[in-house]
C-alpha cells in the first residue's frame, strides 16, 4: 500500500483466477464463478494488517483507483486529535490508522469523496480537500488558522 499515491495496479490482475495464461474478460466469466480475495487460506486475514494479507491479483486491493480522483484530501498531523472519525466514515477504507493513531491517506484507493473532511471535528480541520495536482507540502504550508466561533 502506498500513502504517497504510487500506482499499484497491474495488467495481470485476475489472470490466475480467470483461466491461467488464457485471460478471460470480465464479461466472459461464467455465472457462479467464485473469486477468492486471498491466495490460500483466508481464515486469519481479519487479524492481519492489510499489507500483511496475501491478496490475490483479482482483489481490488491490488488495483489503484487514483486516476478517478480530481480532488484529494490532505492530512495535517499537527492538528489531528486521533479521534478516528475519518477512519470510521471513509467509504473506501482509505484512511490508514494503526493502534488508534491516524497515519495518513491511502491514495491508491481514495476516490476523493470528501467525507473524511466533513466528519473531521478539529478547528481548523485536520483534513482538507485540494486539487489533485496540488503539492501536499504547499497545501500544508497554507493551512487555515483556527476560526473564532
Ligand atoms: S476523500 Fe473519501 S475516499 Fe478519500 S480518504 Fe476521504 S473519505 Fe476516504
Ligand atoms: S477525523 Fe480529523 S481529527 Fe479525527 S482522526 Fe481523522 S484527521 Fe484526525
Amino acid at each position: 500500500m502506498s500513502i504517497t499515491g504510487s500506482a499499484s495496479g497491474n495488467d495481470n490482475r485476475g489472470i490466475r483466477e480467470l483461466g491461467g495464461e488464457e485471460k478471460v474478460g470480465w464479461d466472459e466469466v461464467t455465472q457462479g464463478v467464485a473469486l477468492n480475495s486471498f491466495v490460500g487460506e483466508s481464515e486469519n486475514a481479519a487479524f492481519l494488517k492489510p499489507e500483511e494479507r496475501n491478496y490475490n491479483d483479482f482483489n481490488s486491493y491490488t488495483a489503484t483507483v487514483a486516476s478517478w480522483r480530481i480532488i484529494k484530501p490532505v492530512y495535517n498531523r499537527d492538528i489531528c486529535i486521533d479521534c478516528q472519525n475519518c477512519w470510521v466514515w471513509c467509504p473506501d477504507t482509505s484512511i490508514i490508522s494503526r493502534d488508534k493513531q491516524m497515519l495518513g491517506i491511502d491514495y491508491d484507493h481514495c476516490k476523493g469523496c470528501g467525507v473524511c473532511v466533513e466528519v473531521c471535528p478539529t478547528n481548523p480541520k485536520s483534513l482538507l480537500m485540494f486539487g489533485e495536482k496540488e503539492d501536499n507540502d504547499e497545501a500544508l504550508a497554507g493551512w487555515p488558522t483556527k476560526e473564532k466561533k
